[in-house]
């Protein structure tokens, strides 16, 4: 198939950009999702993509978005947000909620609005960009190799847990296609700037893609690294 179409959700720029970039160079139409819509544009004519503009939080702005969109391919649900490093105890109540409205609320929404066009292809690929720290068995591991450790990042690891867990259910719930979830490593991007170290968005970018392209008898509802390798939940 060569008019295959991809939407990625914050692709102006990050992991998700360089999945844009990777879903055009294998001859996609994609979508460049993107909240605002001059960064989008730009991002979009950078790498021959086509600007969505896409908010994750805004039901109007998403049905706007799905009216744009005859048939999907794949869906990446790549948009994230990861506000602060607080422990449960710390947490501030409002941020976990605008953690949850972006990186759980906001992949069903857009995920179900998408959900028609997604079904008129005949090979359907959901990829969840999930973390590698919302592993339950990583994150109680004696020897922690995820910072931040000791129930740090309580928000977003929880959100990413959460997504982990509908991962499954759409997997099982829908005929055909193939839902999967991606623990993208430690990426040095502007959600990361706080951190230490990071290695290359576009190695994450790769993973994202081996799990758009599956074949039919590919795996369905698990949780990948972005070097194929499973994800322990
Ligand atoms: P990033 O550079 O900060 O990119 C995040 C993207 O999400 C931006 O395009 C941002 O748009 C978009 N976004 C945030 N809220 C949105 C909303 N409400 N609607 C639409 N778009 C929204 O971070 P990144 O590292 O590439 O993160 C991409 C994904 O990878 C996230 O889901 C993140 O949790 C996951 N991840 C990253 C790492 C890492 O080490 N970097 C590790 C594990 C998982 P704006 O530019 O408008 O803010």
């Amino acid at each position: 198939m060569n008019d295959r179409t991809a939407l990625v959700t914050g692709a102006n720029k990050g992991i998700g950009h360089h999945i844009a970039r990777l879903l055009v160079a294998e001859g996609f139409t994609v979508h460049v999702g993107s909240r605002d819509p001059q960064l989008g544009k730009k991002a979009a004519e950078e790498i021959g993509g086509h600007l969505l503009v896409l908010d994750v939080t805004d039901p109007d702005g998403i049905a706007r978005a799905a009216a744009q969109v005859d048939r999907l391919d794949v869906l990446v649900n790549n948009a994230g947000i990861a506000p602060s490093l607080a422990t449960p105890a710390d947490t501030d109540l409002d941020e976990m909620r605008r953690t949850f409205e972006t990186n759980v609320f906001g992949v069903v929404a857009v995920t179900n609005a998408f959900l028609p066009a997604l079904r008129r292809s005949p090979h359907p690929r959901i990829v969840n960009v999930s973390s590698g720290t919302a592993s339950l068995t990583w994150s109680t591991n004696p020897n922690p190799q995820f910072a931040p450790g000791n129930g740090g990042a309580a928000a977003y690891r929880s959100s990413k847990a959460a997504l982990n867990a509908l991962t499954v259910l759409y997997a099982q719930t829908l005929d055909g296609f193939k839902v999967n979830a991606l623990a993208p490593g430690l990426r040095a991007t502007d959600l990361t700037a706080r951190a230490a170290a990071g290695g290359d968005p576009a190695e994450a970018a790769a993973g994202a893609v081996h799990l758009a392209l599956l074949p039919d008898d590919g795996p369905t509802g698990g949780f990948f690294s972005w070097d194929g390798t499973a994800v322990p939940w």
